[in-house]
């Protein structure tokens, strides 16, 4: 089968440690780029043996994305090492799920600060790197929540909701720099986040599903690494929904 190719570009992946942020940079090294893996807790060392045996390059950079000093110490890392930087994907994400009433502010600037202060904070420290080179592509992981909205899910989807007003902004900034802006909104993907819902909300959920299941982590990670990839130069803007026909 022939494989989409990112042959000798190198990319940060934030939370990148487990669930659909492992299954992007396993995607990714297989398509050839080098890697600046990002989590709160340390990559575990299987990932980084893993993007080893496909004969690629890997930094690892244990960093809190809610902090902006983090986000910019993972940009500057990776280049440091790495030598460049091509592609970003903004990955790491949280819930802190309630009613709106039942809400506290801890809740919601938690949400915000680790699900888009921290696409803001990556964004424009790679940024810097990608305008002097003329070429870059950053791709953030937003969610069909952010479009549709869920109740018990005010702040996660004002959070995913502004990654996608973000990222349309950056994108027409930077168009004609030859930096691309694009967003994944899954609909509900098998991960930990998924796995800790309930049996009436999964079935509540599924009776939603065109395609009748959830998606699977490389459903995400494929569409990433397309939106990535040479592939999609034409492509700038744009919210690809990964979500078996649920939000349209
Ligand atoms: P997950 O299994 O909970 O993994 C999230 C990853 O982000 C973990 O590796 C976690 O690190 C990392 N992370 C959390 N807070 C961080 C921080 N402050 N700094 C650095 N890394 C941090 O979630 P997932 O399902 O893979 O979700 C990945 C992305 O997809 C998220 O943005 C999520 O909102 C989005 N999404 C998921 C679904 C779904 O159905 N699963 C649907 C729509 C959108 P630790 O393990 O060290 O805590």
């Amino acid at each position: 089968m022939k494989r989409i190719s990112i042959e000798g570009q190198t990319a940060v992946i934030t939370g990148a440690g487990r669930g659909i942020g492992r299954g992007i940079a396993e995607e990714f090294a297989r398509a050839g780029a080098d890697l600046a893996l990002n989590d709160y807790n340390p990559i575990p060392d299987d990932l980084v043996e893993f993007v080893k045996s496909e004969g690629r390059r890997v930094v690892t950079i244990q960093a809190d994305v809610s902090k902006t000093s983090d986000c910019e110490r993972i940009i500057e890392t990776a280049v440091k090492e790495l030598g460049r930087l091509d592609i970003l994907v903004n990955n790491a994400g949280i819930t802190r799920d309630g009613l709106l009433m039942r809400m506290d502010e801890a809740q919601w600037d938690t949400v915000l600060a680790v699900n888009l202060k921290s696409v803001f904070a990556c964004s424009r420290a790679a940024v810097k790197h990608m305008v002097r080179a003329r070429k870059g592509a950053i791709v953030s992981i937003s969610s069909i929540v952010g479009i549709i909205g869920n109740a018990g899910q005010c702040n996660y989807a004002a959070s995913k909701a502004g990654i996608i007003g973000f990222s349309k902004s950056l994108a027409r900034e930077l168009g004609g720099r030859n930096i691309r802006v694009n967003m994944v909104a899954p609909g509900f993907i098998t991960s930990d986040m998924t796995n800790a819902l309930d049996e009436k909300t999964r079935e509540r959920v599924l009776a939603n599903v065109p395609l009748g299941t959830f998606g699977q982590i490389a459903d995400v990670a494929n569409a990433v690494l397309w939106l990535a990839s040479p592939l999609a130069s034409y492509i700038t803007g744009a919210v690809l929904q990964v979500d078996g026909g649920m939000a349209m």
